[in-house]
């Protein structure tokens, strides 16, 4: 089996990664805090866990994929303040938190699968395990980490470094916190302004919240990645990933909490995925410069030149190593368009060679599989990949224009270079499986109009009008015009 490096947070470099029981494979991603559209953010850290996820089963790895909802506990302040997410959403939008929670869960299904993201093997809500971060609060305090202040509880960041290094992930100083953080006012619970609730004892307007030893109120958000990590993969798991802005404090906490409660690491390997940039700037939600993915889809943005389909942006994302800032620009996402065309285009060229057992085998070929699946299993390394990827496109045009015989060796490799790693690892769908659903819909829209038309030569114009009403009800426009029907969707 191929060797695979991963680049572990923790210990500062790439490691060969060995899976504690093999061939399973335990994996932690933190999904998404439920209460907004889905943005070209949650798009990169779905897409680099994705694709670690169809690597490791490309090996034969049996994966475990935990990755959770969190729809409860993410407070607008990192430091326990402000409003809860979710409520402050229902509020506004005078829902139930919960339907808030499944509209933007559904919605961030939705996207994923246009994008190629595979479903984890279990996606945890936390607002569903309030059960084990109590117990996990209660082994916490029983070890002398938390303590209670007026129905909240806390971290006790101070014992808990007497003991074990806080800030080993983040490499945060306790110092240095000391010393910059200043308690809030309204903070004087804490004995520390770095200290973090386990538990908050809701406000009366709090939207969620459940009885406990302490209070009737809310767990910590980054109680639940502890407590549902341990549950569905054991006290010591092989990968914990998510985004880079998670890396403190949500998962310096994590780790805090965890050690804390078990006495040792869970955790053997963190993996951080960098984030999107514009012009430099960190794209999010608190800027101006914040994309969703509807909107990338549709093209409808003041910073977009054009809508891009999910693959075009799923390759942009694959163009850069995850560990490296991804600047978007329209440059950037019609350049990663374009190259995936060249490479869907290449397969389809490549079934057409023609194969003769007289033709030597390419050795060029068997280099460049090497490569691809050296640098994939190198840390991700998705940018060396593609590189790899277009020097056998580059060969498949020049056997095409010179209309060489290629040996029946060679097609086996072109297929698994330009179809089955493509598909199967890094999540691209083939030109024809791109046209499939729209040629469809095309298909269907014409069969429909073409009734309409049957019905109105019949002079049945109830029936024509119905149908008409029907498409108008789910946003299909119909043009009538002398050359006959057309449509677009409104
Ligand atoms: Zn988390």
């Amino acid at each position: 089996m191929q060797p695979i490096y991963l680049f572990n947070t923790l210990s500062r470099k790439k490691e060969l990664f060995i899976p504690l029981h093999p061939p399973m494979v335990g994996m932690y991603v933190c999904g998404p805090t439920v209460y907004g559209d889905p943005h070209l953010g949650h798009a990169r850290s779905a897409i680099t866990f994705d694709l670690l996820f169809r690597l490791l089963r490309y090996w034969g790895f049996k994966v475990r994929y935990v990755r959770n909802i969190t729809d409860v506990g993410h407070l607008e302040s990192d430091a326990d303040e402000g409003a809860d997410k979710v409520g402050k959403r229902a509020k506004l939008e005078q829902l139930e938190p919960m339907e808030v929670v499944q509209y933007y869960t559904n919605r961030y299904h939705d996207f994923m699968r246009l994008l190629q993201v595979l479903p984890p093997s279990i996606e945890p809500h936390a607002s569903g395990h309030i059960i084990e971060q109590i117990e996990l609060i209660k082994e916490i305090l029983e070890k002398g980490f938390g303590y209670q202040v007026n129905g909240s509880v806390y971290f006790d960041v101070e014992k808990y470094h007497q003991y074990h290094r806080y800030g080993r992930l983040s490499g945060r100083i306790l110092d240095d916190l000391r010393a910059n953080t200043r308690a809030l006012e309204g903070q004087s619970d804490k004995r520390n302004p770095f200290d973090f609730a386990l538990w908050k004892k809701g406000a009366p307007d709090h939207a969620m919240h459940w009885p406990s030893p302490w209070s009737e109120g809310f767990p910590g958000w980054h109680l639940e990645c502890s407590a549902m990590s341990i549950k569905y993969l054991g006290e010591t798991f092989d990968i914990h990933g998510g985004g880079m802005d998670l890396l403190f404090p949500h998962h310096e906490c994590e780790i805090a909490q965890s050690i804390a409660a078990k006495g040792h690491e869970t955790v053997r390997y963190w993996l951080h995925n960098n984030m999107i940039t514009n012009n430099g700037q960190k794209m999010g939600k608190s800027l101006d410069n914040f994309i969703t993915l509807e909107e990338l889809f549709a093209g409808n943005h003041r910073l977009l030149a054009q809508a891009y389909s999910p693959m075009s942006v799923r390759f942009f994302i694959l163009q850069a190593h995850y560990r490296s800032t991804l600047d978007f620009s329209n440059d950037a996402l019609q350049a990663a368009e374009k190259g995936l065309k060249r490479v869907q285009a290449a397969a389809k060229s490549a079934r057409a060679l023609v194969v003769d057992a007289d033709a030597p085998p390419s050795q060029e070929l068997i280099q460049w599989e090497q490569n691809v699946l050296d640098a994939l299993s190198d840390d991700l390394n998705t940018p060396v990949a593609l590189a790899h990827l277009f020097e056998v496109v580059r060969w498949v045009n020049t056997q095409t224009d010179k209309k060489a015989a290629i040996h029946s060796q060679d097609q086996n490799r072109l297929a698994i270079l330009l179809e089955k790693i493509p598909a199967d690892v890094l999540g691209l769908s083939s030109e024809e499986q791109e046209d499939s659903g729209s040629h469809l819909i095309d298909g269907l829209m014409e069969m429909i109009l073409e009734a309409r038309n049957q019905a109105k030569v019949r002079k049945d114009y109830a029936a024509s009008d119905a149908i008409r009403d029907r498409l108008t009800a789910l946003g299909v426009k119909i043009k009538d015009t002398k050359e006959g029907a057309s449509w677009e969707r409104g």
